[in-house]
């Protein structure tokens, strides 16, 4: 499949030079890449919440779920859980998942929930023009603080490790080739996997200064070690102009929630078979 064919004629009404472009740009081409690997099209969902971000169900020709604020995740373990042969992709905004949806992004790493959780991070809520998010640093003098925000920004990185996610990395949208490798090795990781992506929202918080100065890559670690893993997530606080670490932080095989519902699912009860017919006949 040629990526041109994952582009709907919807007209794109992202801001110019929106890092969401990036991530469009990329999840085309791993979705193409998926397909031409043998993965049916027709296997691969696509759930979004709300926020810039989430008109990525509109831009990208694939199934899609278009959920409400915050509710990506569970949308998409209730999908996964019931046709684990499905390719679950989400893309969540900052305030979207990490504000509203936080509980139900820890518990899917919990769980292992075999879904991939995409955060298009640009650290403001754009689609609202500009508010504070969990991940904006301390000072942000946005629409809702404009003497700035008193709180210190959550560190999503050692939330997910301590939650027992079993992949986490970090990008950055303008290195394109290392976050296509990353988007890549999220998609296809068994379990879990969540990729903290740090993109600008070029209308209210162009951070792309900093992020082209201070991030770097992960090359030397390792990350099948979860001390070490935490180390390089501790390393900056997302209000410091510390070095900021790219990559793969964490990458471990664990037993996948669906396939643990199906083990422990009682085979004998008319409930469950009926269940199990159904489920059937919808795959
Ligand atoms: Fe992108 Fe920000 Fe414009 Fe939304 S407001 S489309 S995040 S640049």
């Amino acid at each position: 499949m040629a990526t041109g064919d994952l582009i709907t004629p919807t007209q794109n009404t992202w801001c110019p030079g929106c890092g969401n472009f990036a991530i469009q740009h990329i999840l085309k081409e791993v979705i193409a890449g998926l397909i031409n690997d043998g993965t049916p099209a027709e296997r691969i969902v696509l759930v979004t919440g709300i926020g810039c971000h989430a008109k990525m169900a509109d831009y990208l020709g694939v199934n899609s779920f278009y959920s409400l604020h915050g509710r990506t995740v569970p949308v998409a373990t209730g999908i996964k859980v019931a046709n684990p042969d499905l390719t679950v992709i989400c893309c969540v905004g900052d305030g979207d998942c990490y504000g509203e949806g936080l509980e139900h992004l820890l518990f899917a790493a919990k769980r292992n929930v075999g879904i991939t959780v995409i955060v298009h991070n640009n650290r403001v809520y754009g689609l609202t023009t500009g508010q504070y998010t969990p991940t904006s640093p301390e000072g942000f003098p946005g629409k809702s603080t404009p003497h700035g925000t008193i709180e210190h920004p959550i560190n999503p990185l050692t939330l997910l490790l301590s939650s027992g996610a079993g992949w986490v990395g970090r990008g950055y949208t303008r290195r394109l080739p290392h976050l296509k490798g990353l988007i890549d090795a999220a998609v296809r990781h068994h379990g879990f996997a969540a990729l903290d992506v740090l993109q600008i929202c070029a209308t209210f918080y162009n951070r792309a200064a900093c992020y082209n100065a201070h991030t770097y890559d992960l090359a030397d670690h390792d990350p099948s070690r979860f001390e070490d893993a935490y180390a390089k997530a501790h390393e900056w606080d997302y209000t410091s102009e510390a070095p900021i670490p790219l990559g793969i932080f964490f990458d471990q095989d664990l037993p996948r929630f669906e396939d643990r519902v199906r083990e422990s699912a009682a085979p004998s009860t008319d409930t469950n078979a009926a269940i199990g017919r159904i489920l059937d006949q919808h795959r």
